[in-house]
């Protein structure tokens, strides 16, 4: 029976819809009114499904529309922040492409942290308390607010002051502070890295780059120093765009190692493993090393960049591949190969 290929209208369908129709799957977008603009102009759906709620999306009417057009559903971040983590995990019996028990573990930051450090790849140094902080650290806190309320600190002091101060604007509560995550602030330059781990050739190819574009903090650099500090205005890192990026070619071979690494580990760990996509989030310092602080273990936004290709996916077989259609491409062979179950859970 004939396959579609489909999934939430958001975050990177733009290229998973469009890429499962150049590999000849027929597409289906789950979308709201008012949010299917992008969709109907790049006409990139065949058939749509309308919900009034993104979070509708785990309702079983929906789930039995998916299993009727025989669905292969791609998630990305915002489907599983709709459809809910345990719901994904549970209660969601559509078949997804990738290991969808692996999601967990870039949404948690103590498993992302466990199975990045097992994998033999570098993190920034974790500070257990505040009365640590010996250098200069990055603070963040938890859920889902992308990067709002995050500060610079240098000191135990500077901590307090600042997560005060963000407590008086209404912008952190007790319960933010005290559950605060500290990290050393690296100072480097960001990539962020678009893998696909093919359980079909296990492979890692590297198919793309980037680095973010955040609000307010890509702004806050244009202005002088000096202005900087009259300003007094808090830096946040919100992600507003990404921009295409390569890297120094030498590099290359720690960016294979790393996504090697992980691919091994998290077969290990997380049985069967990393299927498809998945992303790490850099900064190189300035010994050149690569210093880990994000995973994705599905298409992260990023992968936006490079719908028409990147230079190195590029490099596989000289055609603009798109991380949407390399997904496309690897459920194609399973089904050719009798072998559906090793790309979908
Ligand atoms: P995401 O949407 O990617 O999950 P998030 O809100 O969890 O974002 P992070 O990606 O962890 O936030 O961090 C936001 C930004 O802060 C990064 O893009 C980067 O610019 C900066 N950053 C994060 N960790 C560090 C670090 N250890 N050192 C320096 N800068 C950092």
């Amino acid at each position: 029976d004939e396959i579609t290929i489909a999934t939430l209208g958001s975050h990177t369908s733009l290229h998973i819809l469009k890429g499962a129709k150049l590999e000849g799957f027929s597409t289906v977008c789950i979308t709201m009114k008012g949010r299917d603009v992008p969709y109907k102009r790049f006409k990139v759906a065949d058939k749509f499904i309308y919900v009034d709620n993104f979070s509708d999306i785990k309702n079983e009417e929906i789930q039995e529309k998916l299993r009727e057009l025989n669905s292969i559903v791609v998630p990305h971040g915002s489907f599983i922040a709709y459809c809910g983590l345990d719901n994904v995990e549970n209660n969601f019996l559509v078949p997804m492409f990738g290991n969808r028990r692996i999601l967990r573990w870039e949404s948690e930051r103590s498993l992302e942290r466990k199975l990045l450090k097992e994998s033999g790849i570098r993190v920034p140094k974790k500070y257990e308390s505040p009365e640590d902080i010996d250098k200069t650290v990055i603070v963040k806190f938890p859920g889902a607010r992308g990067g709002r309320g995050y500060f610079i600190a240098s000191s135990t002091e500077e901590f307090y002051k600042k997560a005060e101060d963000l407590k008086k604007r209404g912008i952190l509560t007790d319960e933010d502070i005290a559950n605060a995550h500290i990290e050393e602030y690296v100072v480097g330059t960001n990539f962020c890295i678009h893998y696909f781990y093919s359980p079909l050739k296990d492979e890692v190819e590297l198919l793309g780059m980037d680095r973010r574009y955040e609000s307010n903090i890509d702004g806050l650099v244009r202005i002088p120093a000096k202005d900087q500090l009259e300003l007094n205005v808090n830096p946040s890192y919100v992600i507003t765009g990404n921009i295409p990026v390569v890297i120094r070619e030498s590099l290359l071979p720690q960016v294979f190692e790393i996504g090697d690494k992980l691919v091994s580990k998290a077969k290990e760990l997380i049985p069967p493993g990393m299927i498809g996509p998945f992303c790490l989030q850099c900064l190189c310092n300035e010994d050149l090393e690569l210093v880990v602080f994000e995973m994705s273990a599905r298409t992260d936004g990023g992968s936006n960049t490079f719908m028409n290709g990147s230079p190195y996916s590029f490099l596989y077989n000289g055609e603009p591949l798109s991380m949407g259609q390399r997904i496309a491409r690897e459920i194609k062979m399973a089904l050719q190969l009798n072998m559906i179950d090793k790309v979908i859970s």
